[in-house]
């Protein structure tokens, strides 16, 4: 694409399930190769915040189910984010990019606390900016999240990657062999039909807000950089 189609600022979400290359943990490797991805993007131009799952860690819902507590489960989630957080300032510095992590949960020896002016401020001398601690509320998720924090730091668009499927079907396509890929839905035609690849909660905001929300695969070899340079991969949301 030229350079006119080149977006100015945008929210990356990347799962914490990709982080873990399919284990408890971080992959290094893993990791390193989204950071030259995102470094590549970052070189054309883009000002690019990234939000980080913690599914590689914790995920609230699923230790609930074995007997924990909800809400101290869900902050055991948002601190396996944090991890994530500093994985990928490690390998985003070594590629030569300057980084700022912000954490919704206050831990000052590691990260700065999540200040939007000041975010917005760093974005603009060319830092990418990383938000950890998902929004430091229990029972929300860094789906919601991206779409909280693109909307209040001015963000173009919210970019969800996505880890094994590349965009959005018309069913679960692991599940349904005539699942469909759709190139552009409305956020209201997600939730009515119940399209669960992005949160409901995430979906509303974006809808309510008209913010744009490009839902494509992480998995492909350059696809994060396409996605934060404005490429059309996986599906359009809007409203
Ligand atoms: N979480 C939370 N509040 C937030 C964001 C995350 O309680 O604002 C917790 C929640 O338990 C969630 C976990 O952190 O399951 C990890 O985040 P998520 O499941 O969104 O990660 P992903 O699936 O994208 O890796």
């Amino acid at each position: 694409p030229e350079s006119a189609d080149l977006p100015r600022r945008v929210l990356l979400k990347l799962s914490g399930e990709a982080f873990g290359g399919g284990h408890v943990g971080v992959d290094p490797d893993v990791v390193k190769g989204i950071a030259h991805q995102i470094a590549d993007a970052h070189r054309a131009g883009v000002e690019i915040a990234v939000v980080i799952g913690g599914g590689n860690f914790f995920r609230g819902a699923e230790l609930q189910q074995r007997g924990m507590e909800r809400a101290r489960a869900d902050y055991m989630g948002m601190l396996g984010t944090v991890m994530n957080c500093l994985a990928l300032q490690d390998f985003l510095e070594k590629e030569g990019v300057d980084t700022r992590v912000q954490t919704a949960i206050t831990m000052g020896q590691v990260a700065e606390p999540y200040i939007p002016r000041r975010a917005m401020r760093h974005l603009q001398k060319g830092r990418v900016v990383i938000f950890g601690a998902g929004a430091g509320m229990p029972y929300f998720s860094t789906d919601t999240v991206s779409a909280q924090r693109a909307l209040e730091i001015k963000c173009d668009q919210v970019l969800m990657s996505k880890h094994g499927v590349d965009g959005v079907y018309t069913a679960d396509p692991r599940r349904d062999a005539d699942a469909r890929k759709l190139d552009r839905l409305t956020f209201s035609e997600a939730l009515s039909g119940n399209l669960r690849v992005v949160d409901a909660a995430a979906f509303s905001l974006c809808m309510d807000n008209a913010l744009p929300m490009l839902v494509f695969g992480m998995d492909g070899e350059d696809s994060i950089t396409r996605a934060i340079k404005g490429e059309r991969i996986g599906t359009l949301v809007t409203a």
